[in-house]
């Protein structure tokens, strides 16, 4: 093969902002994926060990390189992707600044194997620091293997500002998710000290998704699709009742290259509006083929930010057109004639002007905590009123009411308003205390001592419950799965499952799906060792997690308990996170009120 390396002139590297190409082991691992695929590889593999702190390599069975353009590889601004200013302006490739391999090798301990399909012998190319320490022949197949050892060996400060194994290990997944989504064609492996995370066959983008994320994420997908003149859109949405509270499943690809648009994903979030409980995210898997002219891929260094030309109506295309495929979709279990007509008409955008969306109908009073909510605001102002004749308790709608109903001359010092504040009578006046967030302070309070001092108690399980998960997520989870244990679960990691056999005695098994998936959506999207400890954020989770909410009735019994317990805490003001949780009402300002 011809070398096709050249030196890019100097205005056109000036043109290129400069930035930090590097931040971290998930940076290398991008940049290295990313030429793999440019280098039209068919399958690449990624092999990591201490989540890329210790080695970054990259195997592909691309077109290789020659001796001399191995060289010049890792001179900065040397690229084979562009040769002109103009090429920056129709880009296919994910490459072109020519900067990554040159700032990789300035850092790390380089090692590359490279050999041509024209070329006999492989070239061996050593690199420490940005010097050549050797070049040999070597034999190796066609293709090229970077090993990229000791990141940020000769910069101590880069390398202590790396976060825990966990969290850097987190960055390196994201980064593989979002070149392996965008490339279904393509076969990826990838193996974390030795063990394998991910294999990914190629295929269609429907089975990559499905390989990546497992958990039957299949039928959860909703097909969407929009020809228009200024963009062609594919992909799939996530159907609003597997949303999850985390932001793991949302991807916007344009021309393959992954991208950050707060603005689409605010289109897309506004067309799920009110389909989504509270605190969960729509998922997407967006495609979105543009003439490159249109848009400017080169605003950040890091390449995952872009302009485009027409934002204003690539919202409006898009917005109504998830919000399309989601009344499709909620049209289909409702009886005909409560069917909308307007969705059975053909939907065909094409060179139409966007218009406003298709109606659905949205219970806007839907409140997913409150059963009967007509039914129970009245008893509950029955239930409210009666307590001032002083003869009754509340009614209440658990399992319990027969019990309750016999004890009338029990004299409640608490009661429940709207099941969501307890009110109490203080020798002052009156306490109205929110009741989840009073409950998420005793809870936080008691599993950061258990987890402190090691003494909360756990309760087995009859039959152990078993969670599937993905392989992220269990990356993931063998780095906190000691807090886990010190709180009082009883968890063991077999194949792609954890299997509880144990709970703290706070927990009830019902909770338990919903209690897992909260830790791992909190682990996605935050980063738990960056602002606090991992016991002090693991506290909070599980305390957010299982926490009385609003909507729930509670006995008599409970609300004293929970009262007791929180003047019990150590902090009674605030919730972990910095809510208020009571106020009161003194008998001076009563009667202030009452003047
Ligand atoms: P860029 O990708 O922006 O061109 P890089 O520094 O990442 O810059 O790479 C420089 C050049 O090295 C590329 O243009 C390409 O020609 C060559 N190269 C890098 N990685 C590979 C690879 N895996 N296979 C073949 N060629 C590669
Ligand atoms: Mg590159």
């Amino acid at each position: 093969m011809a070398d096709i390396i050249s030196l890019l002139p100097d205005h056109v590297a000036n043109q290129i902002a400069a930035g930090e190409v590097i931040q971290r082991p998930a940076s290398v691992v991008k940049e290295l994926l990313e030429n793999a695929i440019d280098a039209k590889s068919s399958h690449v593999q990624l092999l990591i060990k201490d989540s890329g702190k210790t080695l970054i390599q990259v195997i592909d069975d691309g077109i290789g390189m020659s001796p001399t353009d191995i060289r010049l590889a890792f001179e900065r601004h040397a690229t084979s992707k562009i040769k002109i200013a103009e090429d920056l302006f129709s880009l296919t490739s994910k490459g072109f600044r020519g900067e990554a391999l040159a700032s990789i090798a300035a850092i790390a301990h380089v090692e590359t194997h490279t050999r041509t399909e024209a070329d006999e012998m492989a070239t061996c190319l050593k690199i420490a620091g940005s010097k050549v320490e050797s070049q040999e022949l070597s034999v190796a197949p066609k293709g090229t293997s970077i090993a990229v050892k000791n990141l940020f060996y000769n910069i101590p400060a880069r390398r202590n500002f790396l976060k825990s194994d966990n969290v850097e290990l987190r960055h390196v997944i994201d980064e593989f998710h979002r070149v392996a989504i965008a490339h279904p064609e393509i076969k990826f492996t990838f193996y974390q000290n030795g063990s394998e995370l991910f294999n990914l066959p190629a295929g269609i983008i429907r089975k990559r998704i499905a390989n990546i994320f497992a958990n039957k994420i299949e039928e959860k997908l909703i097909p969407v699709e929009e020809m228009t003149s200024v963009a062609g859109i594919e992909g799939f949405i996530v159907k609003p009742d597997f949303a999850k509270k985390s932001r793991g499943q949302q991807f916007f690809f344009v021309n393959n290259r992954f991208i950050k648009s707060p603005f689409l994903h605010h289109a897309i979030s506004s067309a799920y509006q009110g389909l989504l409980r509270d605190g969960y995210q729509p998922g997407y898997f967006l495609f979105l083929q543009v003439d490159p002219k249109s848009i400017d891929i080169n605003i950040h260094p890091t390449k995952t930010e872009i302009k485009f030309e027409d934002e204003q109506n690539l919202f409006a295309i898009i917005k109504s057109m998830v919000k399309h495929s989601l009344g499709m979709f909620q049209a289909v279990p409702t009886l005909d004639f409560d069917r909308d007509p307007g969705l059975d008409t053909p939907y065909i955008f094409h060179n139409k002007d966007p218009q406003g969306p298709p109606p659905i109908e949205i219970d806007s009073s839907f409140n997913p905590f409150q059963k009967k909510a007509g039914v129970k605001n009245m008893l509950n102002k029955e239930s409210w009123e009666s307590l001032y004749s002083g003869l009754e308790i509340p009614e209440s709608e658990s399992d319990s009411n027969e019990e309750l109903k016999l004890d009338i001359t029990y004299s409640p010092k608490v009661f429940q308003l709207f099941n969501k504040y307890i009110v109490t009578s203080l020798r002052s006046g009156l306490l109205i205390m929110d009741q989840q967030r009073a409950h998420q302070r005793v809870l936080y309070e008691a599993f950061l001592k258990g987890i402190t001092q090691r003494d909360i108690l756990s309760q087995q399980l009859l039959f152990p419950r078993e969670i599937e998960l993905t392989h992220s997520q269990i990356a993931l989870f063998e780095g906190y799965q000691e807090n886990l244990h010190s709180v009082g679960f009883v968890t063991q990691l077999s194949n792609n499952k954890i299997v509880i056999t144990g709970v703290p005695a706070i927990c009830n098994d019902k909770q338990l799906n919903q209690l897992f998936e909260d830790v791992f959506a909190s682990t996605e999207q935050e980063t738990p060792l960056e602002s606090f400890s991992q016991a002090d954020f693991i506290s909070k989770v599980i305390a957010k997690s299982l926490s009385i909410k609003p909507g729930k009735d509670l006995s008599i019994a409970e609300q004293q308990a929970l009262v007791d317990d929180l003047f019990a805490c150590k902090e009674t003001l605030l919730s972990p996170f910095d809510r208020q949780i009571f106020v009161t009402l003194d008998k001076e300002e009563l009667e202030n009120k009452l003047n």
